[in-house]
């Protein structure tokens, strides 16, 4: 498909899917000779045309396009020179990513076997003001090892070898935080084995997926401990506060914590004050 095309297409499968609301999110795709197609800025990604969209060299200087590039296309030329592998970007808004985003909580591993195939360990990166020059920099210590990161208070962005790809992996990680938080309305989850991850893992091996659980210097250690990301969550602020896993001894809050129940004697104790003060304005 024409890479002009594709990037409508996904802007309207955003809009669809309510993952970029009002003019949020950007998408791009490499073209040739160092050349960016990207989205431009203040425009919905629902009803883009192929003359809406603009086209930047490397270092994010627009060479053609009515319409101004997006500030946060920077961030997209970060993660083409540092992966010659991916062909396209996708930033947005998931409101459920968003929600592990806000409360900076670890996407939690061991879980749905498709997410350890298609994800494997999804990071969080620090926050920034987007655009900045410290926006672009904040994804760098990630992008190596990952398809989709989490951008703290902020979004999602995911990258791939073609267009359909870089969608999927914001699509599957969207899909897998709500069924997290609804799980977590049912009482809480249930984490699949290390060894059932490895079995996860060979099959991966096997397809050629990249994951450093395979390749990384933790290889085959603790597959389900979070060992590619976790020495960045200190300064991330990242925990694991509403799904820890059961190996970190954290017992972690519970669902619906925070409400108090109060006992008969206490509501007794209460009963009686008020009629005391009825009492008094009485009188
Ligand atoms: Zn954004």
């Amino acid at each position: 498909m024409d890479p002009a095309d594709s990037i409508c297409q996904i802007g309207k499968r955003l809009d669809e899917l309510r993952f970029a609301a009002a003019n949020d999110g950007n998408i791009s795709i490499r073209l040739e000779d160092n050349r960016v197609l990207c989205t431009p800025t203040m425009h919905s990604k629902g009803s883009m045309t192929p003359v809406d969209l603009c086209v930047v060299d490397n270092d994010g200087k627009q060479i053609s396009g009515k319409k101004r590039r997006s500030s946060e296309v920077m961030l997209h030329l970060e993660i083409y020179r540092h992966r010659p592998d991916v062909n396209c970007v996708v930033h947005c808004h998931p409101p459920h990513a968003t929600a592990f985003a806000v409360a900076r909580e670890a996407i939690p591993q061991c879980v749905l076997p498709e997410v350890e195939i298609f994800l494997g360990e999804v990071p969080i990166s620090p926050y920034a003001t987007p655009g900045s020059p410290a926006f672009r920099q904040s994804i760098v210590p990630f992008i190596q090892d990952c398809n989709v990161i989490v951008l703290a208070n902020h979004g999602t962005v995911s990258f791939g070898q073609t267009a359909p790809m870089a969608l999927w992996f914001t699509e599957i990680l969207d899909a897998y935080c709500r069924v997290l938080i609804l799980a977590r309305q049912l009482g809480g989850i249930h984490h699949i084995s290390d060894d059932h991850c490895r079995e996860l893992l060979a099959y991966k091996q096997e397809w050629d997926f990249s994951d450093p659980r395979i390749y990384g210097p933790n290889a085959n250690c603790n597959v389900c401990g979070h060992e590619t990301f976790r020495a960045h969550w200190e300064a991330v602020g990242v925990t694991q506060r509403a799904f820890p896993h059961p190996s970190s001894g954290e017992s972690g809050i519970e669902a619906g914590q925070g409400v108090t129940t109060l006992s008969e004697s206490d509501i007794e104790k209460i009963a009686e004050r008020v009629a005391s003060k009825l009492g008094k304005l009485n009188r």
